[in-house]
């Protein structure tokens, strides 16, 4: 296979579990087990060159996890994360290939918090660029920091502000800037509009959309908000309780979609189509990760649950346009989600 088919992540079998034991005095005195969470269980996916493929779920579903193991920020407990087919899981891979490292980046939720308060901005989109050595020369960095500036839509006067003076918005594109700073080609987004307004919003996620068109990015997006998902994505990955409960192209996903658990977040999203549809509020709550209930873990909030799926985990089956994990879906007993989606 040459290296252009090679899909640029390949994420296989990936697990994350957390200890999340109380300290061992307690443990001892209040004679406790330890407990663990798997945060992550057996995921796998992979994104093409210049694609975006969307990770969508309730809070606490391991969508967040799964980014960071992907850029390092965790060390997964099983499974392969690849880079262009080099694997990069272990710490000990990732540290072998310092370039990889730096032709991916992270963009977060929160662009109050990720941006250090005390430097200016044009110090802030700066550093990746002195970290990895790209510019020496005090004017060609100047001038990078200028242009990178007037490509996220500021100006570049704003290099001498702090990021106490711009609104959320701005913010965030000050938060791009800097991710694209070291020229990378993969940028993993948690969630990076959700801290704020709607307008706002689609404000980033057109810019988003035009960088990618323009410097060829790939994009994996986080996102508990199918309706901002939609905008985005080529392909979209719904996950429920650690694990990928459905995954297709985003027309298909959306147009046809197969698990219970991906109907109710789309019954639950604005109608995209205007077809006079209602809005259905997701019903029930995510189980504690703690605790997961046996066979599927959506059973407990399913309206087509039966006794296999209580004591059986659904293994992901092909479907036209991706794959879902669903006992009903392979019993072929699942009505067709029209008739569930009319109010
Ligand atoms: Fe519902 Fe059973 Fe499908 Fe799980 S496997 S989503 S409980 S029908």
């Amino acid at each position: 296979m040459s290296k252009s088919n090679v899909p640029m992540l390949t994420v296989t079998g990936l697990k994350r579990v957390f200890d999340v034991s109380a300290p061992w005095l307690n443990r001892v005195l209040e004679r406790k087990p330890r407990t663990f969470v798997r945060a992550v269980d057996g995921v796998g996916f992979s994104i093409d060159k210049g694609e975006t493929f969307s990770l969508v779920g309730e809070s606490g579903c391991g969508k967040s996890t799964v980014a960071r193991l992907i850029v390092g920020l965790y060390e997964p407990t099983e499974g392969s994360i690849s880079f262009e087919g080099v694997e990069i899981g272990p710490a000990a891979e990732r540290a072998k290939h310092p370039d990889i490292q730096g032709r991916m980046q992270m963009i977060f939720q929160d662009p109050y918090a990720s941006l250090n308060p005390r430097w200016r901005v044009g110090d802030i989109i700066a550093e990746p660029i002195r970290f990895r050595r790209l510019l020496k020369d005090k004017k060609a960095l100047d001038d990078r920091v200028a242009a990178l500036l007037t490509q996220v839509g500021l100006s570049p006067v704003d290099a001498a502000k702090y990021p106490h003076e711009f609104s959320g918005g701005q913010r965030q594109r000050i938060s791009i800037a800097r991710a694209l700073a070291g020229e990378p080609e993969f940028l993993v987004c948690d969630e990076p509009t959700s801290a704020l307004d709607v307008s706002v919003q689609a404000q980033i996620l057109n810019l988003m959309k035009d960088l990618q068109r323009k410097l060829g990015l790939t994009y994996l997006f986080i996102s508990h908000n199918l309706a901002v998902v939609y905008h985005v994505s080529d392909k979209v990955g719904v996950m429920y309780l650690g694990r990928l409960v459905e995954w297709a192209d985003t027309q298909t996903l959306f147009n046809r979609p197969q698990h219970p658990y991906t109907r109710m977040l789309l019954d639950a999203i604005p109608d995209l189509d205007m077809s006079g549809r209602a809005r259905v509020p997701v019903a029930g709550e995510v189980p504690s990760p703690l605790n997961p209930p046996p066979g599927c873990s959506f059973h407990p909030r399913c309206p087509f649950a039966n006794e296999r799926c209580k004591r059986e985990v659904p293994k992901a089956i092909p479907v036209p346009g991706g794959a879902v994990a669903c006992h009903a879906v392979e019993e072929g007993r699942l009505p067709p989600w029209k008739a569930q989606a009319a109010a």
